[in-house]
């Protein structure tokens, strides 16, 4: 069992220890060493903050490009989103669309095309580290009503002649029944690329991986200050590190360490429930292939069975990051609406969450604030797999090799509306529309 860290800092965030503490995969993951905090002057080649997979992923890439690495963590490796998510790695971005609005067909594919490549990548690490994560291949997209099906559809085959992407094959509404035992769902998507695993066990694994290629991990270390410049410093509140690059990998927690950062995201908090073991015949009838599934509403419910057999179920949003009051009571709902035979039978024993760091327009936002100062965010709720290659292309750029990573430095951002105060009632009233157009 993982202990919860005591480290005394706080996020910012609201409820944020009450969504780590009754997590399924913190109760799952064997405990892994601690890493001390920063303490004195270290100097390195890159200083990255932030140690989930996004940081990890990078700070690997950099090891094996020779580049001496120190990681800070302000809390505990795996604390923020990467130990907390849905488990859901799947192909391409959380909003495709705006990037094809925004690139050329071929610049849209070269961008899809680095997202089958991540899915790869996340594959390979497993394989080579021996990394125990419980991972299954399989997700399946699904409409819930013709009029969701017919967007699906058009998606489908976009992807496939524009993408050239042939591992995602339709499944018609007279066939869906073979997929899964839901009457729920009327037709969609099943992905063989995409697969789903236990999140927390693959960070800590990816951070083993990161360990033994020689990066200096330090935990309960946030990053306070970071002086910009020719030799940038990042200071803690107890250390320093002085470098020629810094990497920022902190989703919503970067706070007002790099406040023009900060406006172009939105902590959205987003919630999964695990229930208790069901038996393993009735846990195996529910999805037949053992995939993933994810609806295509705007607020979505995205499940998955585990081997434990039980059902892994997230939804919900809260805007104001406060979690919802009624949570156990509104996912069970949910999880019985989509599987009505798991009434009186089922009931959640775990909850958790966690925050998203979604842009205006849902596509991803790395970047550069100075030519030393590189940034990745704005996974906004699609980030299981894309971190991996993000901090591959974001080393790639450091080393020189800068294409990939300027193809996203390319995808044009706003900043939230409304400046600070104003943003999440602006948010809130675009998600209302959504979510209104999600019930037609
Ligand atoms: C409940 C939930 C469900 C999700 N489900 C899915 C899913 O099924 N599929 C999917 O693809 N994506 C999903 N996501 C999104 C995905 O988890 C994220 O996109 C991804 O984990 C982001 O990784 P990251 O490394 O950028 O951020 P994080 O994992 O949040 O890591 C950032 C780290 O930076 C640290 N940090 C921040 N500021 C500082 C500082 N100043 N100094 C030192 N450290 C700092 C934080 O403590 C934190 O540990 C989900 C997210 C949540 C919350």
């Amino acid at each position: 069992m993982n202990t919860l860290p005591d480290t005394g800092l706080t996020t910012g965030l609201a409820n944020e220890d009450e969504l780590t503490r009754r997590s399924y995969y913190l109760a799952t993951t064997p405990a892994m060493e601690a890493f001390g905090p920063l303490a004195g002057s270290e100097a390195v080649d890159v200083c990255v903050v932030g140690g989930g997979l996004a940081g990890l992923s990078t700070a690997i890439e950099l090891r094996v490009k020779g580049y001496s690495v120190v990681l800070l963590e302000g809390q505990r490796l795996g604390w923020g989103a990467s130990g907390r998510n849905g488990g859901q790695a799947i192909v391409g971005h959380s909003s495709d669309d705006a990037i094809i609005a925004q690139f050329s067909k071929e610049d849209a594919r070269r961008a899809w095309d680095v997202t089958v490549e991540g899915m790869h990548l996340m594959r390979e690490r497993i394989a080579r580290h021996n990394i125990d994560c419980d991972y299954i291949p399989g997700w399946m997209y699904l409409a819930v009503n013709a009029r969701k099906a017919k967007g699906l559809r058009e998606s489908f085959d976009f992807t496939r002649s524009t993408f050239g992407f042939d591992q995602w094959s339709w499944i018609d509404h007279a066939d869906i029944g073979q997929y899964i035992a839901s009457p729920r769902f009327h037709s969609g998507v099943y992905d063989t690329l995409s697969g789903h695993l236990h999140p927390l066990k693959f960070t800590l694994g990816l951070a083993r991986v990161a360990r033994d290629a020689g990066v200096r991990i330090h935990e309960c270390s946030r990053a306070i200050s970071l002086q910009r410049g020719a030799a940038p410093v990042v200071k803690t509140d107890k250390g320093e590190v002085r470098c020629k690059f810094v990497v920022l990998a902190g989703n919503c927690y970067l706070g007002e360490l790099v406040p023009e950062l900060n406006s172009r995201i939105m902590p959205v908090g987003t919630y999964v429930v695990a229930t208790n073991p069901l038996d393993p015949a009735l846990a195996e009838s529910l999805i037949k292939n053992r995939a993933a599934v994810c609806d295509n509403n705007f607020v979505l419910d995205y499940f998955r069975v585990s081997p434990d057999h039980r059902v892994v179920f997230g939804g919900r949003v809260s805007y104001s990051t406060m979690t919802p009051v009624n949570l156990d009571a509104s996912m069970h709902e949910r999880i019985i609406t989509v599987f009505p035979q798991l009434a009186g039978k089922v009931r959640v024993e775990y909850s958790w969450g966690g925050f998203v760091d979604i842009t205006m327009n849902r596509a991803p936002d790395f970047g550069r604030l100075t030519d030393n100062i590189y940034y990745l965010q704005g996974f906004s709720g699609h980030g299981l797999a894309l971190t991996g290659i993000a901090g591959k292309i974001a080393a790639e750029a450091i080393a020189g090799q800068a294409e990939r990573f300027d193809l996203y430095t390319r995808i044009k951002h706003l900043p939230f509306p409304g400046g600070k105060l104003l943003r999440t009632p602006a948010l809130v009233a675009g998600m209302l529309w959504y979510r209104l157009r999600d019930m037609l």
